[in-house]
C-alpha cells in the first residue's frame, strides 16, 4: 500500500530517463508489448504512473520501490539528519535494507524526544509537514519556570519570528501542571516551541512529540525502537 498521492509522472518521461532514450523509442517498444506497469503490459506510454508503480521493459526492471512508512521512538542525543560529524543520527537506530532512500518527515532537534517519522513518499511527507494542510502535531513540554496565564492568549494569537519574517500560526497550549504543557502545532519552524517560550523566558527543560495528525506513538516501543506504519495509520497520519 502506499499514500494514494505518491508523485506521479508519465510512463514515457519515466523510462526515457532511466534508459537513456528518446520518447519516440519509448513509444516502440511499448507498441510491440514489451513494457510492463505493476505486471501488465502497457501500451500507452502516456499513462501517469507513480514513484511504487513497478515498471519493467523487456523483462529489466528500471523501477521498483517497495514504499516505506516508518514510526520511531527517537532518544534524545540523536541529530535528525543523514549524516553529522559530532552525533549520532537516527539513521543509526534505524537497521533496515535501502534505509539511506528514507528522509525524515518532520524533523526533532537533537534533545527532542517522541514520534518521528522515516518514510520513501515525499508526497506524504509534504502533506504531513505543509503548513495550509493543518496536520497537528502535539508535544508534552517540561519547562524551568511554572507557566503563566498569558501563555495560552499568545500561543493562540501566534508570534512574529523576525528571523524568518511570519507570524506563528494559532497554536493551542493546554496547562497540564504548573511547570508542563501540551502543545499543539500545525507547522515546524526551526526550534519552534523553545523560541515560543523564549518569549517568556522559560527554558525548554523536555520535549517529547507524542502524535503527528491521527498518529500516536505507540507506548510499546522503547526508547530507540521502531516500527512500520500499517496502512491505516498512513492515513491516519494525515488527519488533522
Ligand atoms: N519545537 C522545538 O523547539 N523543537 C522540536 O524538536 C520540535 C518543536
Amino acid at each position: 500500500m502506499n499514500f494514494m498521492a505518491a508523485k506521479t509522472t508519465r510512463l514515457d518521461r519515466l523510462l526515457s530517463k532511466a534508459m537513456s532514450i528518446k520518447k519516440a523509442d519509448v513509444r516502440q517498444i511499448a507498441a510491440t508489448g514489451g513494457i510492463l506497469v505493476d505486471g501488465v503490459p502497457c501500451k500507452d506510454v502516456s499513462r501517469v504512473v507513480n514513484m511504487f508503480s513497478t515498471i519493467a521493459v523487456d523483462g529489466k526492471c528500471y523501477q521498483d520501490i517497495r514504499p516505506c512508512y516508518i514510526m520511531l521512538n527517537k532518544p534524545a542525543g540523536y541529530v535528525s539528519a543523514t549524516v553529522d560529524k559530532k552525533h549520532k543520527t537516527v539513521f543509526d537506530l534505524v537497521q533496515i535494507d535501502n534505509s539511506q532512500n528514507l528522509h525524515i518527515a518532520g524533523r526533532l532537534d537533537l534533545n527532542s524526544t517522541g514520534l518521528l517519522l522515516l518514510t520513501n513518499d515525499s508526497r506524504w511527507s509534504e502533506a504531513l509537514t505543509a503548513p495550509n494542510k493543518n496536520v497537528a502535531k502535539v508535544y508534552r513540554v517540561v519547562l524551568k519556570h511554572p507557566i503563566g496565564p498569558d501563555y495560552q492568549e499568545a500561543f493562540r494569537k501566534g508570534m512574529f519570528f523576525p528571523y524568518e519574517g511570519i507570524t506563528t500560526q494559532p497554536a493551542k497550549l493546554k496547562i497540564i501542571d504548573e511547570r508542563v504543557a501540551k502543545v499543539s502545532l500545525t507547522e515546524g519552524k526551526y526550534h519552534q516551541i523553545k523560541r515560543m517560550f523564549g518569549r517568556f523566558r522559560n527554558p525548554v527543560i523536555a520535549l517529547h512529540r507524542m502524535s503527528v495528525g491521527g498518529l500516536r506513538l505507540d507506548d510499546g516501543l522503547g526508547e530507540g525502537q521502531y516500527r512500520d506504519l500499517t496502512p491505516a495509520e498512513v492515513l491516519a497520519a494525515l488527519d488533522g
